[in-house]
């Protein structure tokens, strides 16, 4: 009787490690905003891009908000203070005090990824 017990045991241990394993792929193909944590759509480019609302929201290091866009419809980056139009010539911006770095997205687009979290 002991014996079975242990293995019952044993086996609940190793089914419960097949589990968190299978878990752990579950939690691999979902992705979240680095900043907020809601949902976004995986992107195994972009581990770490912003969702929307966030990106929204991203500002210069002395706290105005940027607009960031495509040149043209080839591509391109370029972003602008969102209050004065001007250029503004960085990468680098922070969305509630995290730095982040905005590009043009390989397949169009603008990615906004979270460097300093
Ligand atoms: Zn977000």
């Amino acid at each position: 009787m002991p014996m079975q017990q242990t293995i019952a045991r044993f086996v609940g241990a190793a089914e419960w490690q097949r589990l968190k394993w299978r878990k752990g792929r579950r939690v691999m193909q979902s992705q979240q905003c680095p900043i907020c944590s809601k949902d976004v759509q995986p992107n195994a480019r972009y581990p770490r891009y912003v969702c929307d609302a966030c990106a929204s929201r991203a500002a210069s290091s002395d706290g105005r908000l940027l607009d960031f866009s495509n040149v043209d419809i080839s591509g391109g980056f370029v972003a602008r203070y969102s209050d004065t139009g001007e250029l503004y010539l960085h990468h680098e911006c922070f969305i509630d005090a995290v730095k982040c770095h905005a590009d043009e997205a390989r397949f169009g687009g603008i990615v906004i990824e979270a460097v300093g979290l």
